[in-house]
């Protein structure tokens, strides 16, 4: 095999990487990553493709790509990661001028590959191709209005819905961008969308903007747009980055270039704070800075407010790092790497043994003795979700040698669950919804035990602390959730809405 392609595989910075031997990961999962783009002339197919494949990060169960040529629709999705779906072959079945693309996490409808995306719907005008980012929490009664209108619906996911609305929209006689703003009217909860059509593309963002996208342009002469749901996502095929999507925003593109629509009259920012701390690529664009600022200023607070004597800070592969690289800044404690990643072992559909099994962490992450031996230990994570892995880790640092164990987490007590497209468990399951700081520290055998601080974490943005969504550590969610969605998550004496 060449080293090169599981080099560059490896793109993920996170540790959350599902394999089939664990029974869940211990961290919240993305819900997708999506891609779109408009340029006549080029290789769309493969422009697309690297552009998932910047994404991976964002949802590794399937992935898709459709292209318009003219009024043709040409379709290749499946179960998988993007290296594994697509080739120079397929790829090259896949002409024409717009490219939709998309990586699946499921966060709603199983996973099964005709839930994967696109989602490709037939209107009076031709066919859309509809990439989704999100999860709708109004499902229950989009579905029922569309049954209730003959619609026969072929998979189980929210984003076939929203295509559907739209092309309904366009058979009763819309043209594209209203039949497209009507039907958003419908849909409530956090959507990112890309939209293909015969004549162009649209990127569009919920009201309040809690999963992020963002336009690119492409050459000069003429301009090509690309959209993205990260940065990311632009670097890696050259495009430069133009500006986000706004909330509540459709940019429509076209031959005669973009054009944009806020279709909503007040929308209100509540990006997904979570994005910022683990889910987007350190080396991604949010606020006009990389995300690996932002995480590394976390840290630097999470050491002014939580203190603590110690030989040597380390994170945990690859998400913790940037935050204890702060925290080492800040506090004057040696940085030093007390564990390593094994960066090649992606999924493996291979059971491993029992003993394995129960050494659980080892597969991932590899404690480096000659470091840990003797001293005293700062762990940063991110985040806590169950507790399941941390405990592990803790152990296995005690087991090559580290005398004192500190965590520091540099993200508030996950406390609720998220609705919006975000894989965090139902509340019952997380650690922080059962247990104080004090009893989940005794749970993970560690000998101290701190979290960031919400103030800190919203404050270290530098941007107005109203305009994320952090319900996942408050319970406030910005858009309301249906008591039927509640119910399958939440405890719900306990949540505030
Ligand atoms: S609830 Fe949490 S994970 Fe979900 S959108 Fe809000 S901040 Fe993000």
């Amino acid at each position: 095999m060449n080293p090169d392609h599981f080099t560059t595989l490896d793109l993920d910075s996170h540790s959350n990487e599902p394999t089939h031997q664990e029974e869940r990961p211990d961290k919240p999962e993305e819900a997708c990553g999506v891609f779109g783009i408009y340029a006549p002339s080029e290789d769309v197919a493969k422009l697309t493709y690297f552009g998932l494949f910047a994404l991976q990060h964002r949802g590794q169960e399937s992935a898709g790509i459709a292209t318009f040529e003219g009024e043709k629709v040409h379709l290749h999705k499946d179960m998988g990661l993007v290296s594994q779906v697509f080739n120079e072959t397929i790829l090259s079945q896949l002409p024409g001028t717009i490219g939709i693309g998309h990586n699946r996490y499921s966060t709603t409808g199983s996973s099964r590959r005709v839930n994967a995306q696109p989602a490709v719907v037939e209107t009076r005008l031709g066919k859309l191709a509809l990439a989704h980012n999100g999860n709708l929490v109004n499902t229950v009664q989009l579905r029922e209005e569309l049954v209730n209108d003959n619609i026969n619906l072929v998979t189980t996911t929210d984003s076939e819905m929203i295509a559907y609305a739209i092309a309904q929209q366009v058979n009763a006689g819309a043209d594209w961008q209203d039949a497209a703003i009507q039907a958003f009217h419908r849909c409530k909860g956090a959507y990112s969308l890309v939209i293909g059509t015969p004549v162009g593309i649209m990127g569009v963002r919920d009201p309040n903007g809690i999963r992020p996208l963002v336009i690119g342009t492409l050459g000069e002469n003429p301009v090509r747009y690309v959209l993205a749901s990260e940065t990311c996502g632009l670097d890696i095929i050259g495009a430069d980055y133009l500006r986000d999507v706004e909330p509540g925003e459709m940019v429509w593109i076209t031959e005669a270039g973009m054009a944009s629509y806020h279709w909503i009259e007040q929308p209100e920012r509540k990006l997904c704070v979570f994005e910022m701390i683990y889910f987007a690529r350190p080396d991604s664009l949010m606020h006009n800075e990389t995300l690996y600022s932002y995480r590394m200023r976390l840290g630097r607070r999470l050491a002014e407010e939580s203190p603590v004597d110690a030989d040597i800070v380390f994170g945990v592969p690859d998400s913790g790092i940037p935050a204890a690289i702060g925290y080492s800044q800040a506090s004057g404690i040696t940085y030093a790497e007390g564990l390593i990643k094994n960066r090649y072992v992606g999924r493996t559909f291979i059971q491993p043994t029992q003993a394995m099994r129960e050494q659980g962490i080892r597969m991932k992450l590899n404690p480096l003795k000659d470091v840990l031996m003797g001293k005293k230990v700062i762990i940063i994570d991110d985040s806590i979700v169950r507790g399941t892995t941390s405990r592990k880790l803790v152990k296995a640092l005690r087991d090559a040698g580290a005398v004192e164990v500190h965590m520091r987490i540099s993200s508030p007590p996950v406390t609720h669950p998220c609705f919006y497209g975000i894989d965090t468990d139902s509340q019952d399951q997380l650690i922080a919804a059962r247990m104080s700081v004090a009893e989940i520290a005794e749970q993970l055998e560690v000998d101290s035990l701190a979290y960031l601080s919400w103030e800190g974490m919203l404050e270290e943005t530098r941007e107005d602390t109203d305009n994320f969504c952090s319900a996942c550590f408050t319970g406030n969610y910005p858009v309301a959730i249906p008591e039927n969605v509640k119910r399958s998550k939440l405890v719900l004496e306990k949540v505030t809405v």
